[in-house]
C-alpha cells in the first residue's frame, strides 16, 4: 500500500526581530490510507508549524509534501488547502456565528457547486453519522460545545477529503465531555475509514484515539510507533517523561 502522506526532510524557521526560531529540523514520516496518526508533544515543539505546513498555510524552507504522490509543498512551492483534498477540525470549532448547523455542514459542498440532490444526500448521511438530528436549524451559540463540535466535524467530512486535519479538536470540552467525544472520535473515523492526522499536546488523548503516534521534542520526531511500543519502549527521556504518566 503506497502513503497517502508523505513528508520528507522537512525544515522551517521562524525568522523575527530577536532572531531566528528552528521550528522543525528534518522531519519525515508517511501516513498511510485509513490510518489514524496522532501527533503529540510539549507546547513549542512544532506540532502547529506541521499541521499548518501539510495544511498548505505555511511555506516550508527544505524538503518536500506529497499526498497520493503529488507534490504539494516544497521550497518556494504551496499548493492551497482547497486544491489539496484536505479538510480542517479547529479547537475553537470555527463554525460560521451568523449560519444555521445546516448551512455551516453544506459549506464545503456549496462553494464546490455541487448539485442540490448530493448535496441533500451527503447532508442526511452526516446528520445520521454524528447525530444531529433536530440540530439544523439552530445557530452555532444555541448548541453545546458537545454539538457545536459535531456539526465541525460533519462539516469537515461532508466534502469526502482525503485527510482530515485535527488541531487540539477537544480542548476546549470539559474534562467529561473531551472523554465521550475522544471515544466517539475514534470510532467514527475508523468505521469510516478516514485518515486523520490528529496534533495534540495530551498524551492521554493521542493514546485513546491514535493507531499511531508520533512525538515531537524541539522540532525533532523523538519516536514514531504504536502507542503501546512508545509506552513500553521510549527512545528517549522526552518520550518516557510525556507518556510515563499514563495509565495502561
Ligand atoms: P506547538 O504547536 O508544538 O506548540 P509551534 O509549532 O507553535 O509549536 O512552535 C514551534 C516553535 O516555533 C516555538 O518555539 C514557537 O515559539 C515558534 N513559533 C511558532 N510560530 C511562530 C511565529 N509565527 N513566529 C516566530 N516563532 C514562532
Amino acid at each position: 500500500m503506497k502513503p497517502l502522506l508523505e513528508i520528507r526532510n522537512v525544515s522551517l524557521s521562524y525568522h523575527t526581530v530577536s532572531g531566528e526560531t528552528k521550528a522543525l529540523s528534518n522531519i519525515s514520516f508517511d501516513l498511510m490510507p485509513g490510518e489514524f496518526l496522532a501527533v503529540v508533544g510539549p507546547s513549542g515543539c512544532g506540532k502547529s508549524t506541521l499541521l499548518n505546513i501539510i495544511a498548505g498555510i505555511l511555506p516550508l524552507d527544505e524538503g518536500s509534501v506529497r499526498i497520493y504522490g503529488k507534490e504539494v509543498s516544497s521550497h518556494g512551492k504551496m499548493i492551497p488547502i482547497e486544491e489539496r483534498n484536505i479538510n480542517m477540525v479547529f479547537q475553537d470549532f470555527a463554525l460560521w456565528p451568523h449560519m444555521k448547523a445546516r448551512d455551516n455542514i453544506l459549506y464545503g459542498l456549496k462553494v464546490r457547486r455541487v448539485d442540490k440532490d448530493e448535496q441533500e444526500k451527503r447532508l442526511q448521511e452526516v446528520v445520521s453519522l454524528l447525530h444531529l438530528e433536530g440540530l439544523l436549524n439552530q445557530f452555532p451559540a444555541e448548541l453545546s460545545g458537545g454539538q457545536q463540535q459535531r456539526v465541525a466535524i460533519a462539516r469537515a467530512l461532508i466534502t469526502k477529503p482525503a485527510i482530515i486535519l485535527l488541531d487540539e479538536p477537544l480542548c476546549n470540552l470539559d474534562v467529561q465531555l473531551r472523554i465521550e467525544m475522544r471515544t466517539e472520535m475514534a470510532q467514527l473515523f475508523r468505521h469510516l475509514k478516514t485518515t486523520v492526522f490528529h496534533v495534540t499536546h495530551d498524551p492521554s488523548e493521542a493514546f485513546a484515539m491514535a493507531d499511531r503516534i508520533i512525538v515531537m521534542n524541539q522540532g525533532n520526531i523523538d519516536q514514531n510507533g504504536k502507542p503501546e511500543e512508545c509506552y513500553k519502549m521510549p527512545k528517549t527521556a522526552v518520550v518516557a517523561g510525556l507518556l510515563g504518566c499514563l495509565l495502561y
